[in-house]
């Protein structure tokens, strides 16, 4: 496995997906990994899997928000940590990262969904850890700083993480950038920024309609944003054959810096 700072994409789809999966990713430094979101279903336990990542490496998961292709995986995250806890290791402890509403609807799925037994198990290995919009907290070197992106749809979270190498992730979420975060969102090495679809496709996938981004919004903003490279995710599926070439491109019309248009499971190195 590749060793190292890196971000491995678990899934990079939008809600309605059926060829990939939902927007998920796992951040890695040096000496600690956060899982972001784990999508809708237990499919983020294959997408590990085939990654290569193991649960028992996984002490952090961070939720942006509360809608059902970001959330609903978290049960299976937590069911995964009561299963090895089960078979005797006693490493596996997991904090969850969110803002109060996200904590409790994964408590609420979790009390609503898992065996008592395993219910008792969790509340011992899994600790919620409730964040206020600027809030900072530690992954082994690396600091992450949430901050609201001010959604008009649904409480969520970005955050900013600062590597132990000194470079910066900022993830801005599935929705599309909010001036009042210029400050924290800029001058990041890596920008992580939600395209629905291609602006040159906006008549056929409507994105605006359902509050997204196309490709050139985001390379607009990663240029405005002094950004050092992009990555783009939360996409459609209908054109996953030509999502890399032609996301790129659209992007490049607005952006100087690299460009990652990420297929599921793939490692981009930061
Ligand atoms: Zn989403």
């Amino acid at each position: 496995m590749t060793c190292g700072a890196r971000i491995t994409m678990l899934g990079t789809g939008s809600a309605f997906v059926t060829r990939c999966y939902n927007t998920c990713f796992v951040l890695h430094d040096t000496c600690g990994a956060m899982l972001v979101d784990a999508g809708g279903g237990n499919g983020v336990l294959c997408q590990m899997e085939d990654a290569g990542i193991a649960m028992a490496d996984i002490h952090d998961l961070f939720v942006t928000h509360c809608h059902t292709d970001h959330i609903l995986g978290t049960v299976w995250v937590v069911r995964k940590v009561v299963q090895l806890a089960k078979a005797g290791d006693s490493a596996a402890r997991l904090a969850v990262h969110a803002h109060g509403k996200a904590l409790d609807t994964v408590q609420a799925l979790c009390s609503l969904t898992l065996a008592p037994k395993d219910m008792a198990i969790a509340s011992e290995r899994v600790t919620l850890h409730r964040l206020e919009d600027g809030d900072a907290f530690a992954v082994g070197g690396m600091e992450v700083r949430c901050f609201d992106i001010r959604s008009t749809k649904e409480r969520q979270f970005g955050f900013r993480a600062t590597l132990a190498s000194g470079r910066s992730v900022v993830c801005l979420g599935d929705e599309p950038f909010n001036e009042a975060n210029r400050p924290v969102a800029r001058d990041a090495d890596w920008l992580m920024h939600e395209a629905f679809c291609l602006h040159a496709d906006s008549g056929r996938f409507k994105p605006y309609e359902k509050h997204h981004s196309t490709a050139l919004d985001a390379g607009r903003d990663a240029a405005s944003l002094g950004a050092g490279g992009l990555i783009i995710y939360h996409t459609e599926d209908k054109t996953l054959a030509t999502r890399k070439e032609a996301y790129a491109a659209e992007a490049a019309t607005a952006f100087g810096g690299r460009i990652v248009v990420p297929d599921d499971l793939e490692v981009i190195p930061l």
